[in-house]
């Protein structure tokens, strides 16, 4: 009989084992959803977009083809994003009323459900390895404001100037937002509304021994006030791994996101009710969210390798890499642009 459980026990083992090695490495990630027209997109620009999201795509990709984690993955993905002046996150963040740019970031590792997550930091270049850094060396879950530069420059992270994180497209932004009259005489108001909440990064991964990440990061929505915290930063709302399940990044109008806890929802939905991702997703996005009045969107995978990309927006700058080949798009389902 002792013999027999040994045999069962050594099975089991090998046949974990063999069903972890046999994981394929995958990458998804989104730079943020709401209303995007082909007509606000300049030819030039839209390029500019995918070659940034091919970008992240690759370096980490490459992290996982060189044997690295899902969480090396999500966090040297995002790290390409937030250094990039294009997207809502890092170098290119919105700025809030006041006119400051403030950061919020999370990230999540599937295996164990370990997070690390910072809110409405200035100074630290890239929020994403500080919130790494808040769960890897840290007991605490979330830091917020100058507590967390603290941390960061106890850790050696880099900070930079405020000034860094400026750009003039996002202090239009800004302006256009606190000042609609004026707007209005120029040109037309209607995107302003959208671009409120648009582009925030985050990317999802599995790697070869099947562990699943996540990470989400953002500069919030532009015009926000009174120190306001988005979903981006909150672990079940904006941001969720769980080997159990599946591994979610979300964007789109926080206060919505935070109360339908969206992230964790999805991963809910499977484990509880066995339903599949695209189900699941279409549940909280298309269904839950809609019914709320919530635009938005996520990009997921599970635990077998399933991607979802699932909006209720007209856009959603979108990726995904693995051994099938690299795929970006910008514009709903039809329009997707693929690429090497
Ligand atoms: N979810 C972010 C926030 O509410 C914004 C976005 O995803 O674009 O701060």
């Amino acid at each position: 009989m002792k013999y027999c459980s040994l045999l069962l026990a050594c099975c089991s083992l090998l046949f974990v084992n063999s069903n972890a090695l046999s994981a394929e490495p995958r990458l998804v990630i989104h730079g943020g959803a709401g209303t995007i027209a082909k007509s606000d997109l300049t030819p030039k620009l839209e390029q500019a977009y995918l070659d940034q999201l091919k970008q992240a795509l690759h370096v980490g990709y490459g992290v996982l083809e060189n044997g690295g984690t899902s969480l090396d993955a999500v966090s040297a993905a995002v790290v390409v994003l937030e250094d990039s002046p294009l997207f809502n996150a890092g170098k290119g963040s919105s700025f809030s009323h006041e006119g400051r740019n403030e950061l919020d970031a999370s990230i999540m590792d599937g295996r164990d459900l370990s997070a690390g997550a910072v809110a409405g930091v200035r100074l630290v270049k890239n929020p994403i390895k500080l919130a790494r850094t808040v769960m890897e060396n840290s007991v605490h879950v979330m830091m917020a404001g100058s507590g967390a530069e603290a941390f960061a420059r106890e850790n050696a992270l880099e900070m930079v100037e405020p000034d860094y994180f400026y750009t003039e497209r996002r202090w239009q932004m800004l302006q256009r937002a606190k000042y609609p009259k004026e707007q209005t005489r120029i040109q037309p108001v209607a995107p302003l509304w959208e671009e409120r909440k648009m582009g925030t990064v985050g990317a999802v991964a599995i790697d070869s021994e099947g562990n699943l990440a996540a990470a989400t990061s953002t500069g919030g929505m532009t015009n926000k006030r009174y120190q306001r915290i988005g979903d981006s930063p909150i672990i079940g709302a904006g941001t969720y791994a769980d080997n159990a399940s599946c591994a979610v990044s979300a964007t789109g109008h926080g206060e919505y996101f935070i109360r339908a806890n969206v992230a964790h929802d999805i991963c809910a939905r499977l484990m509880y009710k066995k339903i599949p991702l695209q189900q699941a997703a279409d549940e909280v996005i298309q269904q839950k969210l809609v019914s709320m009045g919530a635009k938005g969107g996520i990009i997921a995978i599970d635990n077998s390798g399933e991607v979802v990309m699932n909006f209720n927006t007209t856009g959603m700058y979108r990726g995904k890499i693995g051994p099938d080949g690299l795929e970006v798009a910008v514009y709903g389902e039809k329009a997707v642009i693929s690429g090497e």
